[in-house]
């Protein structure tokens, strides 16, 4: 990647990423660049909304220009490890660039609202454990799924989900952080969820709901939070 292929403009929502050229599908189009944090970390006011998950306990408090890519439910990107997006079709010169945030969340603890206009908008955006069994089947046939969000830890979460306990709280064995990619820091991720703009929502909706969500949450399991 010698310079990047997209461009920060105006958004309906507060700001997007466009092509600014033709991208052939499969290509690899941006990487999630910044310093890793902690999910308690995260939860700060002032970066929330740019903070994509890479591991159980892990996020990448994003830089810009990548830091204002959008979710949609019909995304034109999607993982390659868990800090970089590949195209997922032949994308044109001024598109808007999406993923989905779902595809790296897995907090108990945060939901946003979408409104990215899709026929297969799922209007409440949520952890991957949430998404339909069918959607989820296919982005892990796709492989935008990263590692650390295994089968495996979907059923941890379930079960601190269950307890009512959030991210942080639940317990995270061996296939956690560290994908296995081999690249050292490798935990990766992603927005999953950036939590910039949704599709849909003022960029400042998403931190609020997710406080609400924490609260409430935190409320039911008796945590601190
Ligand atoms: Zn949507």
């Amino acid at each position: 990647m010698i310079e990047n292929p997209f461009i920060v403009r105006p958004h309906r929502f507060g700001r997007g990423l466009y092509a600014t050229r033709r991208i052939k599908a499969g290509g690899l189009v941006l990487r999630f660049r910044g310093p890793l944090i902690d999910f308690e970390r995260s939860r700060n006011p002032r970066f929330e909304c740019y903070c994509v998950q890479v591991g159980p306990n892990s996020y990448t408090l994003t830089w810009a220009p990548e830091r204002f890519i959008n979710h949609s439910c019909e995304p034109n990107l999607g993982f390659l490890d868990d800090r970089e997006l590949r195209a997922l079709r032949a994308i044109r010169q001024g598109e808007e660039l999406t993923f989905d945030y779902s595809t790296s969340m897995a907090e108990n603890a945060w939901t946003m609202e979408c409104h990215c206009g899709s026929p297969r908008c799922r209007h409440l955006i949520g952890d991957f454990v949430d998404l339909p069994v069918d959607l989820k089947t296919h982005y892990r046939e796709l492989g935008i799924v990263p590692e650390w969000l295994s089968p495996d830890f979907e059923r941890q979460q379930l079960a601190a989900r269950f307890e009512g306990r959030i991210l942080g709280s639940y317990p995270v064995n061996g296939n956690g952080r560290g994908n296995g990619n081999g690249n050292g820091n490798g935990n990766g991720n992603g927005n999953g969820h950036g939590k910039t703009v949704s599709g849909g929502v003022s960029s400042d909706n998403p931190r609020v709901r997710y406080i609400v969500t924490l609260r409430r949450m935190s409320k039911k399991s008796g945590a601190s939070s």
